[in-house]
């Protein structure tokens, strides 16, 4: 399932200082590859800091690891799982295999780079996937539709299970890659497999021999209006339901429609009476789910709520806020932030400020509110919010997380153009529009914008009192 990440696996390691060369006998499992004719095995040395446990250890870049203590390494997340204090590698270098011994005492580090995990495609056709909805020219990590249970269980991207084989299912739960991000969207194996683009895709036996094996799940519904709303979704969480506690949480997000759907299934967005029905239906899950878990487990995502028209809920809805990666609870999270920083950070820091906050439609009234809640208090302080309209995806897209440079940059310059006697500190952009090499989706960075506006443009980093103050940490 297609999230904006960054497709880059940080370095892996565990700890090092003094090398031990040693013989390795066991190299069966290299063969054993190779005899059943699985993809290639080995992970890649991009680089070795000098004087590191890998270096001492006599490894080189460009050396492909093969296995550890005589366990084929499949991949860099092996690395992580197989690395101990003593470890027996196998390398093959310019086509000989050699044994090498490196040692990691007290958890230090390696000190090597390994290639990123390269990242594996899905074998869907989803009605509603984001990818096909995108125009041309955007960053190239937009246009790769993901399926690698790998990645989520690194960074929480969202997973059909589609095409996962045996071998991989046991590798998830012999490794305990948990917990997993899965796209449930309904339990009906023909419904889901007209949203996924395939004749049939059940999920419930997948679920349970996952949760059976000890992975908790955290699942979402992309609710599609005429396919798995209504009786669907109140059949599918009488279902799911049950799965508790190994399906952790559910959310439940609407449709995203960009207006780049030429060619594509005409699909409409969830009405505002569909949306409110939808929450009904997901409140009385939360009901049951009380009475016989203990937990809501069941939650709407901030972008239904507003379309239903009803009022964020308070702190304690959210349990462990355990989907707000996927927008669930973002919009209380961030109220609960700002009182924490008004009450703790605020009172050693310089209180003035004139700042312009950016957001996409969506979020724009509920950040109004909470800019009015901070002037009232401190008057020396004037936030302004200004939502953008998204041109680039279509004005049905209007979470700021879509936002491109080009968008914002241009209502900005409307905005000076209307008001030009305004004037910040500074303008923050939301953080979720930056990727990790801070580029927007169409490439645009804050520091071009901020150099079109003679006006100091930064992605709000995390730091909120920066955010209402304009002034980073070291200069309060
Ligand atoms: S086709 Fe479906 S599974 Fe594949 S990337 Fe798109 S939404 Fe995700």
């Amino acid at each position: 399932m297609t999230q904006l990440v960054a497709y880059q696996l940080p370095k892996l390691g565990v700890a090092g200082s003094s090398p031990v060369s040693r013989s390795c006998p066991d190299n069966v499992g290299v063969y054993y590859h190779k005899a059943y004719n699985l993809p290639p095995m080995s992970v890649k040395l991009l680089n070795i800091d000098t004087d590191s446990p890998a270096d001492l250890a006599k490894m080189r870049s460009g050396d492909r690891i093969l296995s550890f203590n005589g366990k084929l390494v499949e991949d860099a997340l092996d690395l992580q799982f197989l690395l101990g204090e003593r470890t027996e590698v196998l390398l093959e270098r310019d086509g000989n295999q050699i044994n090498l011994s490196l040692n990691l005492p007290d958890g230090s580090e390696p000190g090597w780079e390994i290639e990123p995990l390269e990242l594996r495609t899905c074998k869907c056709n989803c009605v509603f996937c984001f990818v096909d909805q995108q125009p041309p020219n955007l960053r190239s990590t937009l246009y790769i539709k993901d399926e690698d249970y790998r990645f989520s269980f690194l960074f929480g991207n969202y997973l059909t299970l589609v095409g996962i084989s045996g071998r991989e299912f046991e590798r998830i739960i012999r490794m305990k890659l948990s917990p997993l991000y899965v796209s449930i969207h309904t339990v009906d194996p023909v419904v889901r497999g007209k949203l996924l683009g395939l004749k049939s895709a059940p999920v419930l036996s997948k679920l349970r021999k996952l949760i059976d094996g000890g992975i908790e799940i955290h699942g979402q519904i992309v609710l599609v209006p005429g396919y798995n709303d209504g009786k669907v979704l109140e059949d599918s969480l009488n279902e799911l339901l049950p799965l508790y506690p190994g399906l952790a949480s559910l959310s439940v997000v609407p449709i995203g429609l960009t207006k780049h759907r030429k060619g594509l299934n005409r699909l409409r967005p969830l009405s505002v009476d569909e949306a409110e029905i939808t929450v009904d239906i997901v409140r009385s899950y939360q009901k049951k789910a009380m009475e016989t878990c203990g937990s809501r487990w069941v939650f709407p995502s901030d972008e239904l709520l507003i379309k239903a028209g009803l009022e964020i809920p308070q702190d304690d809805y959210y349990e462990e806020y355990p989907q707000i990666e996927n927008g669930v609870g973002i919009a209380r999270w961030t109220y609960e932030q700002v009182e924490q920083a008004l009450e703790e950070g605020l009172n050693q820091s310089v209180i003035n400020g004139r700042i312009l906050w950016v957001t996409g439609h969506s979020a724009a009234s509920f950040l109004q509110q909470i800019a009015s809640d901070i002037s009232e208090r401190f008057i020396e302080i004037n936030i302004e919010v200004l939502p953008v309209q998204n041109r680039l995806l279509g004005s049905q897209v209007t979470v700021a997380g879509l936002l491109c440079g080009k968008d914002i940059l241009d209502s900005l310059k409307d905005y000076f153009r209307t008001y030009s006697q305004r004037n910040f500190d500074k303008i923050y952009l939301p953080p979720d529009c930056i990727n990790y090499d801070g580029l927007l989706l169409d490439n645009y960075s804050p520091e071009e914008i901020s150099a079109e506006l003679d006006h100091l443009v930064e992605a709000f980093d995390g730091d909120w009192v920066s955010m209402i103050t304009g002034q980073s940490g070291s200069n309060r």
